[in-house]
């Protein structure tokens, strides 16, 4: 719990019903996506940087942890207030401020929602490229503080590459502007080093973004595989063979069947494996395209190839796959999501691992993911209920990464490090590596309180079991 006398002095900035601190309510704002959670001592819901710039400030001058939030969609336990404190929620800072036509940018507040910036912007023929499977619900801010991917930055890019510019509060409450509009970055490119920084650094407030002309043309195809690793060596061939699709996603049997019993989107359920394929541009490319693409899944065992005819069947494809990790509900409530990378070329032996360990551990694996960037999002589907259950799912979900990293990829993709991956980052950096992260954390957040305990390995907290449910221990409590 905050003393009174600091709740109070929060609700002078944002307002009386603007602080939430009964533990009812708190309880809210206790988890993310992932599967870790601990209860925040106040959540503050800030409208404007000027609230956020104070709460920070406030935060500052009484040492208390400050983790900014979005819609807590973050699937590596980023949001979650593990040395209590303040959630910094910005979901009220949600106006979409300026869409510049001419030189195709918008300006938003960081709690707009993904989709609802593309939904704004295609009324001028723009689209925002960066398309996160959650984008339904998870917010611009969250995108850059996390350095989002999706199906389709496989050809346009991740978050970063569409982020001209940010305002940005750092921890002692300043606001700075970094970077802008020009094409190449003059000075310090702070605004690189601050996308993807998981609220560690800064809370995001303001983010200028790149916008695209909707492609005229767009063919989307299905395809089928016996097994997952004839689909993933059709996903090389492809991009060996010189094409790179706007989208090249995968799900494997288990997916599939689930997909197939929510969204009836005409999924083969007697495939090992589907591939979804789009290429976009002007029509004649699209088909050009389009063809060669065939050609390369058919001399790769591809079967059943299904191109969407119309704007609907196409959005039931992609329903289909951006829902999938919702519909595998179906078979267990809980998931465990990771999602390292690797080298296209070794996706058939890294799915092969996973799917051993799933055997070892006697846990069911459903596997859907950005095929084309290497991305796996192999899904430990579990029931909290069982007690017995979380230390091997967590056993296995650091198996998988093992696997990963054995095999030259890294430990995420899109999702960042968050709680749940940090311990691993000695397997990739050298503490050298390390400490000169930790050295611009240093810089930029004198006394550690932007979101504490993320990204780099904390040696004194510990995984422990609590109740059936997963809870962290933390040695010292932080005032
Ligand atoms: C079903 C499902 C599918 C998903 N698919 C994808 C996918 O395809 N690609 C992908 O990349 N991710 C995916 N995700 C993960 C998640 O949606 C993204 O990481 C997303 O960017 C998180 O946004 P959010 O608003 O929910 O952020 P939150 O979960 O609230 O926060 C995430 C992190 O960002 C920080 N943060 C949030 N807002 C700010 C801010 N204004 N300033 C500074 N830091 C901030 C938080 O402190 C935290 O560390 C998926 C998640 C789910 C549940």
């Amino acid at each position: 719990m905050l003393p009174a006398s600091v709740i109070e002095e929060l609700r002078r900035i944002v307002g009386r019903e603007s602080v939430i601190d009964s533990a009812n309510d708190l309880h809210i704002f206790e988890r993310d996506a992932s599967i870790e959670g601990a209860l925040p001592d106040a959540v503050v819901l800030a409208a404007t940087t000027a609230q956020v710039s104070a709460v920070i400030k406030v935060a500052a001058k009484h040492h208390i942890p400050v983790v900014p939030r979005g819609a807590g969609t973050g699937l590596s336990g980023g949001a979650v207030t593990i040395r209590g404190g303040i959630a910094l929620q910005v979901t009220r800072m949600r106006r979409i401020i300026e869409i510049d036509t001419v030189a195709q940018t918008a300006l938003v507040e960081p709690g707009v929602v993904n989709q609802e910036l593309s939904l704004a912007a295609a009324s001028h023929g723009l689209f925002y490229a960066p398309d996160p499977s959650s984008q339904k619900a998870c917010t611009i801010g969250g995108n850059a503080a996390e350095n989002s991917g999706g199906p389709h930055c496989l050809y346009y890019g991740v978050t970063t590459n569409h982020v001209l510019g940010m305002e940005v509060v750092l921890a002692d409450g300043s606001v700075h502007w970094v970077s802008g509009d020009s094409p190449d970055r003059i000075g310090l490119d702070l605004c690189g080093v601050l996308v993807g920084s998981e609220g560690t650094l800064c809370a995001i407030t303001k983010i200028k973004v790149r916008l695209l002309r909707i492609p005229p043309s767009v063919a989307t195809l299905l395809a089928a595989f016996p097994t997952i690793e004839t689909a993933s060596h059709a996903v090389s061939a492809i991009i060996a063979r010189g094409i790179v699709p706007a989208a090249l996603e995968m799900m494997d049997r288990v997916t599939v069947g689930a997909v197939e019993a929510h969204y009836r989107a005409g999924y083969p359920t007697d495939a090992g494996a589907v591939l979804l394929v789009e290429v976009d541009g002007i029509a004649e490319s699209t088909r050009e395209l389009m063809s060669a693409v065939r050609e390369v899944l058919a001399e790769n065992e591809g079967y059943a190839m299904r191109e969407a005819q119309t704007p609907a069947e196409r959005d039931l494809l992609w329903a289909g796959r951006k829902g999938a990790i919702g519909a595998l509900g179906r078979i267990k409530p809980n998931y465990y999501l990771h999602d390292g990378v690797v080298p296209r070329s070794r996706l058939p032996q890294v799915l092969s691992a996973v799917g051993e360990i799933g055997e070892h551990y006697k846990l069911p694996v459903a596997n859907v993911f950005h095929a084309g960037d290497g991305n796996l999002h192999p899904n430990i589907l579990f029931d909290l209920r069982d007690r017995d259950v979380l230390p091997q799912v967590e056993g296995a979900g650091e198996e998988m990464l093992r696997a990963v990293v054995e095999l030259g990829g890294a430990l995420s993709g899109e999702h960042g490090i968050g709680l749940e991956k940090s311990a691993f980052m000695p397997w990739v950096f050298t503490p050298d590596d390390l400490d000169a992260m930790q050295r611009v954390k240093r810089a930029l957040d004198v006394d550690g309180l932007l979101n504490p305990g993320k990204i780099f390995p904390d040696p004194s907290r510990k995984h422990v079991h609590l109740a059936g449910r997963t809870g962290l221990a933390v040695e010292a409590k932080w005032w």
